[in-house]
């Protein structure tokens, strides 16, 4: 498997989702998959959920005054302003892409991959797999996050050609250029008709930094970054571990206010960016998050979901994470409880509307299967009784999943035949950190008479219910 490895910055990479629905019972057909689709919405998700967003970001770390200038220009000077944004939007966008693409293109050797689950049939990719994640994951550690620390500096100074854009403007150039622009990216057809009627950014309001503030930002970020006084002591001792150091904002965003994490959830907390998607997928009035660990899911259910019921059996897990909770003012609408989630779901008489589920994987060892298999390896028991349990609760589940997990496997989840489920397969710039299924006619946008079917179905089970109750 030949897969790409690009990076943004290690405090800031770009999340990109790419999801498909499945049947169960319909064997998934190559001909039939929607790549192109996939795509398109795949980069819809990401231009709506960050990437203009981004691209307006870089625009005023670019052109600090802009606001202040715009506001007095002449209509000469607007046209000019204009020209100057769509150059950068067609640049910054250029840029995006090109790692979006790279990205896609990992996800589709990833998820044919994922189809071959007979273990047996081919010893040899196993050993190439591990191997591959080996290279991804640990080789040139140091080099890497040297690499990724210098971007943010380049996040902050780069792609600009002053003097060209002072030329634009009509304005003195005697003061030169700062760094050679970047080669213009070709505007790239895939950019929808939304993307290109990009507005100029007059009414947002952006932190406003001055040139020399734009310097002391990015040195002060790579200070922070670079910063290892409280880095855990196992982190010291072992040096390959670093790097999940360098990546804690990207766990936490408010890491600094103090989060607290123990061994285990350094190497299995989501990361927050992937928490917050899963969170607007899931939102609704009641849910339960069954395996809470450090809180990184249940803070971010908080921000979508009118209460959070969050599970877990390791009681100190859940003081950190109403510790996390409370750095991110959200502990008043989480409900810590100290239980099993198997006798949990059992005994209780909660009617959440969802259920999320994030099992123990068993450690980084996951990854060296070449397909996961979920009814296996999965803690504390396989994946079709986890779902048994939460379908005691609500028929509505998330469930987060490793990435190299077996696709038939989770189709089949999805109960009786016919039923569909949605995989979203999520990525950290190029790199795929995991798979989120979600199951539940509340959650698939399928076929609306099946979902009548079901409907039907579920009512005439509520009625039996109440019958028997
Ligand atoms: P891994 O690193 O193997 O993926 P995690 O740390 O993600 O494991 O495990 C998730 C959380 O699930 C942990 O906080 C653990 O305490 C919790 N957990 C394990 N078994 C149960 C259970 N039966 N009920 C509730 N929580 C559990």
């Amino acid at each position: 498997m030949n897969l790409h490895y690009l990076t943004t910055s290690r405090n800031n990479p770009q999340f990109y989702t790419f999801r498909q629905n499945f049947v169960k019972g319909k064997k998934p057909e190559l001909d039939d998959i929607q790549w192109e689709e996939i795509q398109n919405l795949g980069w819809l998700d990401f231009w709506h959920g960050e990437g203009h967003q981004l691209l307006e970001e870089k625009w005023h770390t670019l052109y600090p005054t802009f606001q202040e200038e715009i506001d007095i220009a002449t209509s000469e000077e607007k046209a000019n302003w204009q020209e100057l944004w769509e150059e950068h939007s067609t640049t910054v966008s250029g840029q995006f892409w090109h790692i979006f693409s790279c990205a896609f293109e990992n996800y589709q050797l990833r998820f044919l991959h994922s189809l071959e689950s007979d273990d047996d049939e081919d010893d040899e990719r196993i050993e190439d797999v591990g191997q591959t994640f080996d290279k991804l994951e640990l080789e040139n550690i140091e080099t890497e996050i040297e690499e990724e620390i210098n971007q943010l500096a380049d996040d902050f100074t780069s792609d600009v050609d002053e003097e060209h854009q002072l030329k634009l403007m009509g304005l003195p150039t005697a003061f030169g250029t700062q760094r050679q622009h970047k080669a213009r990216q070709e505007t790239l057809q895939h950019i929808d008709s939304e993307t290109s009627a990009i507005i100029m950014p007059h009414e947002n309001k952006f932190l406003h930094l001055t040139k020399k503030n734009k310097w002391l930002k990015a040195k002060e970020l790579k200070k922070k970054i670079r910063d290892i006084t409280n880095i855990p002591q196992f982190m010291q001792d072992e040096n390959p571990l670093r790097k999940y150091w360098y990546k804690r904002f990207s766990l936490f965003s408010r890491f600094d206010q103090g989060i607290r994490l123990d061994r285990e959830s350094w190497f299995s907390v989501t990361p927050e960016r992937i928490a917050k998607q899963t969170a607007t997928r899931l939102a609704c009035d009641l849910i339960v998050d069954a395996f809470c660990g450090c809180g990184g899911n249940a803070i971010q259910f908080a921000f979508t979901c009118q209460r959070v019921i969050a599970i877990d059996i390791d009681a100190q897990k859940l003081a950190m994470a109403k510790h996390n909770a409370k750095i991110y003012k959200v502990d008043h609408k989480i409900e810590f409880i100290h239980a099993d989630f198997l006798q949990f779901a059992k005994s209780t008489r909660l009617k959440p509307n969802m259920v999320f589920l994030s099992p123990p994987w068993g450690g980084p060892e996951y990854l060296k299967h070449a397909n996961f298999d979920i009814e296996q390896n999965l803690l504390p028991v396989g994946a079709t009784e986890l779902m048994n349990c939460a379908r005691q609760l609500s028929s509505n589940v998330g469930f987060f999943l490793p990435r190299n997990s077996m696709m038939k496997q989770v189709i089949a989840l999805s109960g009786a035949a016919g039923q569909q489920c949605e995989v979203e397969h999520n990525f950290l710039d190029t790199r795929m950190v995991a798979i989120t299924a979600y199951y539940g006619k509340d959650l698939i946008k399928g076929d609306r008479n099946d979902e009548d079917d079901d409907d039907d179905e579920d009512d005439d089970d509520d009625e039996e219910d109440k019958e028997s109750s």
